[in-house]
Order: structure tokens, then sequence, then C-alpha cells
């Protein structure tokens, strides 16, 4: 007898977790189905910076209701936050003016702008003679992807009784019905979140929403000594013209073309630098990006460099043993950051389309869980404007 399912989720990244624990949360009966056996994707690959502070003005909302229900859910499920806050500590006049234009708008709330004695007062390890000012940020969290991922997992099975299937590629989606390569499902509804595959279901969703791959380079240096502790995620100059929240400010203009004649080679790799720090003191660092159909599958040794270069340009890093390399790939569009789609009544295919589905996807799951359920109607199927 094949079993019968309230909701079916393809996909066990963040983004179907979201929507298997928005679901749980109101009583339906759930299953995820993966093709892989234990969580493998972007999910797992990122510095688990859950980031409000810079998100564009169409996601800043969600990811202030994303970082709530991690919050909520951290200590239910066992996810250590292992640090909160971001400052953004910029070396440029060009920059500053971006973070006075940004914490005068509606989402500079609770944020403040530090002069560079304060700056280097908050984070120690700052690089103190080329610092004019900072950004401080008191909205930020960050969990270590690698085992919140699969804590979360854990959770929704004991806590929810949400029912696993991996090893199982969903070969087609017909309204309530889920075909994997193992066994049928059924289910009155369908989200299908199947992160960087855009071609096993419905690739002609994702060709219209332009959706193509963004690898990343990542890299993590060997535990720091016991006293050097981050006290916040850190960015620095580069984040200004990326994240879009202050990409959009009137002066980031100047501040790119300033950091394009300054630092050319770092646009050429789409260098953006995070630093973030794990319970055993090693740093995460990242990132680059590289867009294609298909990105090639190898590390760079001259973008590495790059990355390193910055990271130890904006801070004083004793240890600079790299312990482990690795890239990471999510869909990526010019023309949306997210999208929701009804190829009919039951189903929705769900896409973060920028890299920020750690800050997002508990937000826009209770958005798309509502209006499935019909209690709401879900305004962010339409592309938003960039
Ligand atoms: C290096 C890196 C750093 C990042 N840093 C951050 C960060 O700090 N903060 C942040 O907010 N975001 C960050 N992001 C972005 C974030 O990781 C992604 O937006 C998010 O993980 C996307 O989640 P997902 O569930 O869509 O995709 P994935 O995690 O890739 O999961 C998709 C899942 O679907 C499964 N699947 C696909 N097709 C099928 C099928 N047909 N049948 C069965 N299973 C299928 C796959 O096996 C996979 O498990 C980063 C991304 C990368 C790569």
């Amino acid at each position: 007898m094949t079993a019968r399912y309230d909701l079916a989720v393809v996909g066990a990244g963040i983004v179907g977790l979201a929507h298997a624990l928005a679901a749980s949360r109101r009583g339906l009966r759930v299953a995820v189905i993966d093709r892989d056996s234990r969580a493998n994707g972007a999910s797992i690959r990122n510095f688990g910076f859950i980031t409000v502070t810079g998100q564009s003005a169409q996601t800043w909302a969600r990811a202030f209701v994303t970082r709530r229900i991690w919050e909520e859910l951290a200590p239910q499920a066992g996810i250590p936050i292992v640090h909160r806050n971001e400052c953004v500590i910029v070396h440029s006049p060009e920059a500053l003016a971006v973070l006075e234009e940004f914490v005068a708008t509606h989402m500079g709330a609770g944020c403040e702008l530090l002069a560079a004695r304060e700056a280097v007062k908050r984070v120690p390890m700052a690089r103190p003679k080329s610092v004019s000012g900072a950004l401080w940020s008191p909205h930020e969290l960050r969990v270590e992807p690698r085992t919140a991922i699969p804590a979360l997992a854990a959770y929704l099975e004991k806590r929810w009784n949400v029912t696993f299937q991996r090893k199982a590629a969903v070969r087609a989606v017909s309204a309530t019905v889920v075909e994997t390569t193992n066994e049928t499902f059924h289910a009155e509804r369908v989200v299908v979140a199947p992160g960087p595959d855009l071609v096993t279901l419905f690739p002609e969703v994702h060709a219209q929403h332009g959706v193509r791959l963004c690898k990343l380079q990542m890299l993590r240096l060997a535990p720091q000594p016991p006293s050097w502790r981050l006290p916040a995620s850190i960015m620095s100059d580069f984040a200004l013209v990326r994240y879009k929240g202050f990409s959009a400010q009137p002066a980031a203009a100047a501040l790119r073309k300033h950091l394009e004649k300054a630092e050319p080679w770092i646009f050429e790799y789409g260098i953006h630098l995070i630093v973030v720090q794990s319970e055993d003191g090693s740093l995460v660092i990242g990132d680059s990006h590289d867009y294609g159909a298909t990105p090639d599958p190898f590390y760079s040794h001259e973008i590495e460099e790059a990355i390193l270069q910055l990271a130890h340009g904006v801070l004083d890093i004793p240890n600079r043993e790299v312990m482990e390399r690795w890239i990471g790939i999510y869909p990526q569009s010019e023309q949306c950051e997210w999208f929701v789609v009804a190829p009919d009544t039951q189903t929705r295919i769900v896409q973060v389309t920028t890299g920020n589905g750690m800050s997002t996807a508990f937000g826009l799951a209770e958005e798309v869980i509502a209006e499935l359920c019909g209690d709401a109607t879900f305004a962010g199927s339409s592309k938003p404007e960039l």
C-alpha cells in the first residue's frame, strides 16, 4: 500500500527542510525526498551566516522572520548559535558614504555606524591602520551548516514525524503524484525545491527565470588561539557593492568605481569577503563567484590567494594554516532573487536564486505553505524587480 501525505517535498536542502518545518507546524503529514544519502548541497557548504542587514528591500523582512525561526528552533533541534552580529569594516571614504546612507534607511534600524576607533575597539583583531569606520548590526546569527542541516532533518523526523526518503531521485511530479526512482508518493500538495538541478524537473520554469549556476570557492583556516574570538561575522567594503540592501544606496556607484580601479582582480573573481568563526576557533573564509550553465569543478589557487590577501588585509589572523578547501554551487538569476511558480493548483516550484537561502528560507516557506493551505495569497510568486 502506498502511503499518502499532506505534503511531499522534493529536496532536503534548507529550502525543502524549511517547507517541511512550516507544514509540520501546521499539523500536515510531510514526506521529504532527496536523491542523496545525506546532505551534500549548498546548504551544508555555506557560511551558516543568517544575514539580515544588507539583504535587498524585498527580502529584508523575510530575513528577519527567518532569523527569528532559527532562534526559536536552535535550542529545540540542538543547533548551537556559534556567534551573533555582523560587522562591515570599511577602508575608504566612498564605503563610509554608503554606510551613512544605509543607516538612514528603515533597514538601518538597530544598526550602529562606528567611527574607526570604535570599530577597532569592537573588533580588536581588525587591522587598525586603514579602517575608516564600520557598520555594526545586531540582527545576525551564525550556525555551523554541516551539523545544523543534519540536526534540522533529525529534528523534523523525531519531533514532527516527517518521513525522509533518501537515495531516491524524483523523476516526475504531476499534480499529487511524485514519481521517484524507488517508489511513487501521493500527496495533497507538492513543493519542489531542487536547488541547482535545473534540468530534471520543470526545466522550462528555470529557463524562463534565467537561472544559471554560481560556483563559490571557500576555505577554512585552522583554529585560532582561544583569546581570538570574532564578536561578529566580518565583511568589508566589497559587501557594499554585492549585497543589494547596500548596493542600492546612491553612494554605491562611486564606491564600485573606486574598488574596480583599486582592486580589479577582486572584481574579476567576484570576490566578496566574509569571515566567520566556528566553535573550535577555526575560521571559514570566502568567497568568489563564477557563473555559468556548468561551471568547472576545479579549485583555483589564484582565487584562494586573492581571498586570503583580502582577509589578511582586514584582520590580523595569527594562524594562517589552511585546513580545508571546497566549492559550493547555488542557482542564480539576474532577473529575480527567488521565485515561486504554480504549475498546477497543488504544486509549487520554489527557488532561491541569489545566495541567501540560509537567511530567507524559513520566511519564504511560511509564505508558501500559508498560500498552499489557502490562508493567504502569495505576492512573491511573481518576479521581484531588482
Ligand atoms: C559557498 C556558499 C556559501 C553560502 N553562504 C550563505 C550564507 O552564509 N548565508 C545564506 O543565507 N546563504 C548562503 N549561501 C546560499 C545558500 O547556501 C543557498 O541559497 C541554499 O543552501 C539553497 O538551498 P536549497 O535547498 O535550494 O539547495 P541545496 O542545498 O543545494 O539542496 C537541494 C537538494 O535537492 C536535491 N534534489 C535536487 N533535485 C532532485 C530530484 N530530482 N530528486 C531528488 N532530490 C533532488 C539535491 O540532492 C539537494 O539535496 C551560500 C551558498 C554557497 C554555495
